[in-house]
């Protein structure tokens, strides 16, 4: 089960697709704040999640 979703950045509002399940942190391309870091499962998401794509 591999799901995307979008997050929308806390900080700039950039959105940006990411893996749910990152093995890697993940930094908005615009501002380059923390918005998902891994925690074995699912990523840890600091964004606001505006979709899921399945
Ligand atoms: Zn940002």
């Amino acid at each position: 089960m591999s799901k995307f979703l979008i997050i929308t950045c806390p900080e700039c509002g950039n959105k940006q697709r990411i893996f749910a399940r990152t093995s890697t942190e993940i930094k908005c391309q615009k501002c380059e704040k923390l918005l998902a870091k891994p925690t074995g499962g699912k990523a840890e998401i600091f964004g606001k999640i505006t979709k899921v794509l399945e």
